[in-house]
């Protein structure tokens, strides 16, 4: 992809209207545009990584057993007064729309109003479970604060899986797996989770968060710094300095993002709808639910919040846009001749590349290239040339190298 002809450009400016650290960087860098607050346009920069999370997501979904689907944004009102949550959370959370003859419908904040009827179409006996579906969708939801850039949006994307089982045993059984998977989500992303006890509702002891900790979260959770047991403070029986329940370790405070969120629902929404199985002695019994979602936005911005520094994002080299940043300078045959095969062998080993083929200074190319924050820079000009090849950097180090032609996609490797 050449600079040049890439939609967005960069910006020297903060925006006036933003707080967050995520917004004013993913705007500067030309990777989302504010549509109005918690409202957001992703361009193509933005939309690359989005895509990435949403891919690494859906892999380990994959890998789960769960079968991707599509639901519906706009939803009936009738599921919603079936559950109760058509009044309550209500308008408070549901964004409602009027149709023809004033007829209601309801944006969706969550599916389990459409997903437990979906199921309950398709289940009828112990041989249809276990089941697991998730989608990759949008979100509405009406936020009362939505000044956190993308890690709160009034339209926001989120991952949903919802999982259908026989018995507790199951359901506690796919319940940890999930865990497992979602660790390993985070992990591929580049982001520290802690595993957090929250509230479980009416119908569990606990659910759980991963949060990931830095100064900019919502959220407030006590850790052991050394096991990393976690609660949410919602739910704390802890408080700073007390001893961590689970080793010898002490309890600390600290602000973090929820990432993600695993709950088992039992029968709440399976009674709602009356979801039945028959059972191997031909008895009908009540299928429970679990349900788990991360919000492939809210960890992009979560990515922003804890990789950065003074100039711009550093990205974690498995959700960075593009793999390198190459950078020509000057026009000289031998600069052009030698960023073409720089080029060509780079895609042909598949890595993607940004070439900065803008008429700009080294500083400005420099300075985008630190806010863009792909994982590497690859300067090409006549001076690299003559020290025997080109420059290479990584965005996480300061200093810069130079290294022959022939060993750049080694060093990329590395
Ligand atoms: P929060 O407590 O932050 O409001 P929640 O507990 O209501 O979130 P869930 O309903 O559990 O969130 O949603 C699952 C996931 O969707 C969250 O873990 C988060 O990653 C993401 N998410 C929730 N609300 C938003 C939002 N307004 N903008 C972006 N992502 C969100
Ligand atoms: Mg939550």
């Amino acid at each position: 992809m050449n600079q040049s002809t890439l939609f967005g450009k960069t910006s020297k400016t903060s925006p006036k209207d933003e707080v967050s650290t995520n917004a004013n960087l993913l705007i500067r860098g030309g990777f989302v545009d504010k549509v109005m607050a918690g409202v957001y346009s992703y361009l193509p920069l933005g939309l690359r990584v989005l895509q990435k999370v949403q891919n690494i997501i859906r892999e380990e979904m994959n890998a789960l057993g769960g079968q991707e689907i599509l639901m519906p944004a706009l939803q009936p009102k009738e599921p919603w007064m079936q559950t109760g949550r058509w009044s309550d959370p209500g308008p408070e959370v549901m964004f409602r729309v009027i149709g023809r003859e004033d007829k209601e419908f309801g944006l969706g904040w969550t599916h389990e109003e459409i997903v437990t009827p979906l199921a309950k179409k398709f289940i009828s006996s112990y041989k249809d479970l276990p089941l697991a579906l998730f989608q990759i969708q949008d979100k509405f939801r009406n936020e009362p604060r939505a000044k956190s850039g993308i890690l709160r949006g009034r339209e926001f994307n989120m991952k949903d899986l919802y999982s259908f089982h026989a018995n507790q045993d199951d359901l506690n059984t796919f319940y940890d797996q999930a865990q497992k998977a979602y660790a390993k989500i985070f992990d591929r992303c580049g982001l520290h989770a802690l595993v957090t006890e929250s509230s479980g509702g009416a119908f569990s002891k606990y659910s759980h968060e991963f949060q990931v900790l830095t100064e900019n979260g919502e959220d407030i959770i006590f850790y052991c710094s050394k096991c990393e047991y976690a609660q949410n403070r919602e739910i704390s029986e802890y408080k700073t300095g007390d001893q961590c329940p689970k080793c010898n370790g002490v309890m600390a405070e600290g602000k973090a993002i929820e990432v993600g969120n695993i709950f088992k629902l039992k029968t709440r929404f399976t009674d709602a709808f009356d979801v039945k199985f028959t059972d191997e002695n031909g008895k009908q019994q009540p299928v429970l639910m679990g349900c788990y979602g991360i919000g492939p936005s809210r960890v992009m911005g979560a990515i922003v919040e804890t990789c950065n520094d003074g100039a711009g994002i550093i990205w974690p080299a498995a959700v960075a846009p593009y793999d390198a940043h190459i950078i020509p300078l000057g026009e000289e045959e031998i600069v052009t001749e030698l960023l073409d095969e720089v080029v060509e062998e780079l895609e042909d080993a598949g890595v993607s590349v940004l070439v900065d083929d803008r008429a700009a200074t080294v500083g400005a190319k420099f300075a985008d290239a630190d806010l863009i924050g792909l994982p590497t820079r690859i300067v090409v000009s006549s001076k690299s040339l003559s020290k025997g090849g080109v420059e290479v950097k990584r965005r996480r180090e300061q200093t810069a190298e130079i290294i022959s032609k022939k060993d750049v996609l080694t060093w990329l490797q590395k």
